[in-house]
């Protein structure tokens, strides 16, 4: 009876006044005085939806290396890595140089100069499928820019997105990002549905959305919709879902599916282009007709590409018939610029290598503490990115992943911030990167913040959440 009782009281404990949001609470009262602050001046609280978490967000004074500072004077190891684009952490030296060298030149001239050239010639030489690109000022926008080439391109108006995928801020990109049971559809046809009211209904219509790692319905939706199709948008690793690698088939079906149809093959390697110095694509062998690549190109400061095949991206050229219209203020910004060419000049074959093998000692430490624990959650993930989930098995597609999301309600919530009092820095998704000033004895640390924070919370999952626990 007793257990019955406090199975009904832990479930009725809300969120905001659980013990272990209390010691979050008292561990970071600085953080909670700043969050009301910023209550007054942005809407709840943030300027940045994904940045926020309950019950509120660290505030961060100053970040150096792997370590990150907040304003209650906490060390903390920076796992999020401001969602992975800092591949080598924070004010790295020849960053910070690069940075301090540029800013007395000046910012942004509306005009050519020798850094973004000399990045766009790395990338060109790095890269076999990128032909030629343009620099945009953020993934999103590089996302977008290869949308308008694949419709002028082809003539074409659908678009192909994977259910559960992410590929920026704008209707188009985000349709289906979120699969609820209640509206998906059928795996086989998933419905397009919308992530917010703002979405108007054509936006809907002009998607067609696939489900992820399903080469043989993929190859069925193709068949059904391919002549209306300018692309197929995919990120090489389901990042939004919990960081589930692609198959090699499953890209080589798009691949090959989309040769047959005419329809341009965009792979969004915004997340995954830090997998190896030529990105997830080199890793598959597959060539895609178009890439989008941010976050780590740009040395921290915000950025975006999209680049391919030489005769795509002539249509971008002011000498084109009828160029596909690319304006955009801050893109190609000798700052970022300046930035990015440090950042990618001194990121070699050897540190990708170097980041993906502490990304894999991260995992099966994780991975290890969960079954030592009898919890049913698992790290999972490729190289430098990872992702816990409360699942047995890895996710097939966005359904599995989301389904974990939602089973593990609060818990995971619980555990997130279990590991920021121990000094680890995470998304609130619990999604974990690597980054090249980490040594292993960092990765050590995480694992052994998990151990605790495990220990601490295994009571709660048994009274509130015992499905989590192995059988
Ligand atoms: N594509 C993917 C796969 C992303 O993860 C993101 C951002 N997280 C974007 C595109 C958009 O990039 P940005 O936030 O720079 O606009």
């Amino acid at each position: 009876r007793n257990a019955e009782r406090n199975s009904i009281l832990g479930g009725l404990i809300a969120m905001n006044e659980h013990p272990l949001v209390t010691e979050y609470r008292n561990f970071s009262p600085n953080s909670a005085t700043f969050s009301a602050r910023a209550a007054q001046v942005f809407p709840g609280g943030d300027t940045r939806a994904s940045a926020h978490y309950k019950p509120y967000p660290l505030a961060i004074e100053r970040a150096t290396g792997s370590r990150l500072y907040d304003i209650d004077g906490h060390e903390l190891i920076d796992f999020m890595n401001n969602f992975t684009s800092l591949i080598h952490g924070h004010a790295h030296p020849e960053v910070v140089a690069a940075i301090q060298h540029q800013a007395p030149l000046g910012s942004a001239y509306a005009a050519s100069n020798d850094t973004q050239i000399e990045l766009a010639e790395l990338i060109q030489a790095r890269v076999p499928s990128i032909e030629q690109l343009r620099f945009t000022s953020s993934g999103t926008e590089g996302t977008l820019m290869a949308i308008r080439c694949a419709r002028a391109a082809t003539g074409r108006q659908k678009i192909m997105k994977m259910e559960g995928g992410y590929h920026g801020s704008y209707e188009l990109a985000e349709v289906s990002m979120v699969p609820h049971p209640q509206r998906a559809g059928e795996l086989h046809a998933p419905a397009s549905t919308p992530v917010d009211p703002s979405f108007p209904a054509s936006v809907l219509e002009d998607t067609v959305i696939c489900p992820y790692n399903q080469p043989e319905m993929a190859r069925q939706l193709i068949q059904k919709h391919g002549t209306d199709l300018a692309a197929i948008i995919v990120e090489p690793m389901l990042g939004s879902m919990g960081m589930v690698p692609a198959t090699a088939e499953f890209l080589q079906c798009l691949r090959t599916m989309s040769t047959e149809f005419g329809i341009v093959l965009i792979f969004d390697e915004v997340i995954t282009f830090r997998l190896s110095t030529a990105g997830a694509q080199a890793q598959y062998q597959v060539t895609p007709d178009l890439t989008c690549l941010g976050k780590i190109i740009g040395g921290g400061l915000p950025v975006g590409a999209v680049g391919g095949r030489r005769d795509l991206m002539a249509l971008f050229s002011p000498d084109s018939k009828s160029p596909v219209m690319h304006a955009s203020t801050f893109s190609g910004n000798a700052m970022t610029m300046a930035a990015g060419l440090a950042a990618m000049r001194t990121y070699t074959n050897s540190d990708a290598e170097r980041i993906n093998r502490l990304g894999e000692q991260l995992r099966s430490g994780f991975n290890r503490e969960f079954k030592a624990a009898g919890v049913n959650a698992q790290m999972f993930g490729n190289g430098s990115l990872s992702n816990i989930l409360f699942a047995p098995n890895a996710p097939k597609d966005s359904r599995d992943s989301l389904a974990a999301m939602i089973s593990a309600g609060e818990i995971s919530q619980l555990l997130h911030l279990g590991m920021l009092r121990r000094g680890i820095y995470s998304a609130a998704r619990l999604m974990y990167a690597t980054s090249t000033p980490m040594a292993s004895d960092d990765i050590d640390h995480a694992i052994s913040a998990l151990r605790d924070t495990l220990a601490e919370l295994k009571p709660y999952i048994e009274s509130e959440n015992p499905r989590l626990l192995v059988a």
